[in-house]
């Protein structure tokens, strides 16, 4: 039985996701993030089994086989996807947990019968900054670049099938909009701060 909840966050790549998710993490207890499964390399600097679980594409797709994910998706030429059994064993304990998915996966996760989820899109103020930001962080080649660039515009298209639209222009603005929301849905949710339910004795 689902007792945590479980939010859906997309972005396009370079509009600063990670750097949110960290600051949010950070500051609220009670929320996992799901590690997910891709047949991408690691960037400099990424762990295995913290960053992704990094695996070979036939790894991946006896995985697909076994029914192992919940989603998973073709993202910028590589395999990527949520473990169904590590987020239902969470959200059974009571822990919020966090997909950090593409719009693909977003949707596959919306039209899920048994699972409900919260789903949050984040936006670059412009395209011209996302270009900035994934340019200045120096961890793809040119090709890799154009291609996220080209999957951004389609991104940005979905947006409106999210419940929430949060735009990261300025850092801490952001993170504040996310942190509301995450914190809404716990006063929602008749749990406190931290997540826990509240009871009265
Ligand atoms: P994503 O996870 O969405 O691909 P990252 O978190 O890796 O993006 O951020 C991409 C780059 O943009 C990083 O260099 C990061 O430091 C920078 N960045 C993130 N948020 C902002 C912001 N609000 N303003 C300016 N730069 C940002
Ligand atoms: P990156 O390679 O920059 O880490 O991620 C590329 C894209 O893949 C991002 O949009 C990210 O949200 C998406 N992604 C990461 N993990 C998953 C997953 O498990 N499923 C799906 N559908 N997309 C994912």
């Amino acid at each position: 039985m689902q007792s945590g909840t479980l939010y859906v966050i997309s972005a396009p790549s370079g509009t600063g996701k990670t750097t949110l998710l960290r600051k949010v993490m950070a500051d609220i207890s009670g929320l996992m993030f799901s590690v997910s499964h891709t047949t991408r390399n690691p960037r400099e600097g990424e762990q295995n089994g913290v960053d992704y679980h990094f695996v070979s594409r036939q790894d991946f797709e006896e995985a697909i086989g076994q029914g192992h994910f919940i989603e998973y998706a073709h993202v910028h030429d590589n395999l990527y996807g949520t473990n169904r059994k590590s987020i239902e064993e969470q959200l059974a304990q009571g822990i919020d947990v966090i997909l950090d998915i593409d719009t693909q996966g977003a949707e596959i996760i919306r039209n899920l019968t048994d699972l409900e989820a919260v789903d949050i899109f984040i936006a670059p103020p412009s395209v011209q900054e996302l270009e900035r930001r994934l340019r200045g962080r120096g961890t793809e080649k040119e090709e890799e670049i154009l291609t996220r660039l080209g999957n951004a515009k389609m991104e940005l298209e979905q947006c409106n099938r999210y419940q929430y639209l949060i735009v990261n222009g300025e850092l801490e603005e952001a993170t504040a909009m996310l942190k509301a929301v995450i914190l809404a849905e716990r006063a929602r949710g008749h749990r406190d701060y931290s997540g826990k339910p509240i009871t009265f004795k």
